[in-house]
């Protein structure tokens, strides 16, 4: 038996992993199949506080994973398909590793980002198709970019490309807009945005040198074009990963897990979440680090006071 299990590698989970392991818990860590997280997928981190010439992302999760293991912390590769939070000990339905239980546990599996699943956009990762405007939004000063979505992440994310981009495409399926009115409104006042509406996505474009652009179908018209860019942004969405779950944690509608307010507590007492699975506004490597600190001290307090009471109840 575990006194926690941490699932999920990304800086949350890592970062929970390392206070953990510092405070003696021993914790086991379950990495997934994609360790480390989103940020492997992206190149160059620039704006994680510490590294002034900015870190690859697969060096910044690989120098936390060896942070928590020096500590003491324990990797396992497996992938996590149920739980049963109905009593504690916790019990996990690990694929790769059998059935383990564990006293707590901390929840870091992140969100993923929505792709549209179109031909040549998952070829193009990291060549010119993103899911994170913050991420690499800087690698296109004074470039052409495309922004697929209608949401307030699309207009989130086409109005701080604006400040790299020489021009700015926001593409959306509907010729309604689906983001909250201000959000609308702050991408419409924006000059460097223009706009092709009723527009669905077909295919991403690319050649030898490069990205050329995103292949649409006017839906009015039912002509197809081709809007040249030198990126595209696809901002229609993340999915938490959650299912594992089976509904036995409190989530919001859109599957997000709730804690309770200024701490990482789930409605289930000793188990907690961090990152991105339950922060769909900020999103960042270091809100995901910063929670997962908290998620560490939650549960340690947690975990002491429980050894208190079994403590006084054999004395
Ligand atoms: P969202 O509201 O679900 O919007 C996703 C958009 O992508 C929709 O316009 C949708 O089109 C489009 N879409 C979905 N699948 C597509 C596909 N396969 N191909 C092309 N387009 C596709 O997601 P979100 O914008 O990420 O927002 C998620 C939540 O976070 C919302 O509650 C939002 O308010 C919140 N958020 C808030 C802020 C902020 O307040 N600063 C910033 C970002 C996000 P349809 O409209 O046709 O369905």
């Amino acid at each position: 038996m575990h006194k926690t299990i941490i699932i999920g590698t990304g800086p949350a989970g890592l970062t929970a992993a390392i206070y953990l392991a510092r405070a003696n818990m021993e914790p086991l860590v379950i990495e997934g199949w994609q360790p480390g997280g989103q940020l492997t997928t992206t190149t160059e981190v620039e704006n994680f506080p510490g590294f002034p010439e900015g870190i690859l992302g697969s060096e910044l999760m690989s120098n936390m994973r060896k942070q928590a293991q020096r500590f003491g912390a324990t990797f396992k590769t497996g992938s996590v398909k149920s739980v049963d939070l109905s009593k504690r000990p916790y019990t996990l339905e690990v694929e790769g590793l059998g059935e383990l239980q564990a006293e707590s546990i901390i929840i870091s599996t992140g969100a993923s980002a929505k792709y549209m699943g179109v031909p040549g956009e998952q070829d193009n990762i990291g060549r010119g198709v993103s899911t994170c405007a913050t991420c690499d939004g800087f690698f296109f000063r004074g470039k052409k970019i495309i922004v697929v979505g209608g949401g307030d992440s699309a207009m989130e994310e086409a109005g701080f490309l604006t400040r790299f981009a020489s021009e700015v495409r926001l593409v959306h399926r509907r010729d309604e807009l689906r983001a909250s009115k201000i959000m609308q409104d702050r991408a419409q006042a924006n000059e460097k945005i223009s706009w092709s509406l009723n527009r669905t996505p077909l295919e991403i474009v690319a050649g030898d040198k490069g990205l050329q652009g995103l292949r649409v179908r006017n839906n009015e018209t039912g002509e197809e074009e081709l809007l040249a860019a030198d990126g595209v942004f696809v901002a229609i969405g993340h999915t938490p990963n959650t299912g594992f779950l089976g509904g036995q944690i409190d989530t919001d509608e859109q599957g997000y897990i709730l804690v309770k307010p200024g701490t990482s507590e789930t409605n289930i007492p000793g188990v907690y979440a961090c990152g991105d699975v339950q922060d769909h506004t900020y999103r960042q490597a270091i809100t995901a680090a910063g929670s997962g600190c908290m998620a560490a001290l939650d549960c340690e307090r947690f975990l002491e006071a429980e050894a208190h009471k079994n403590a006084s109840i054999t004395v």
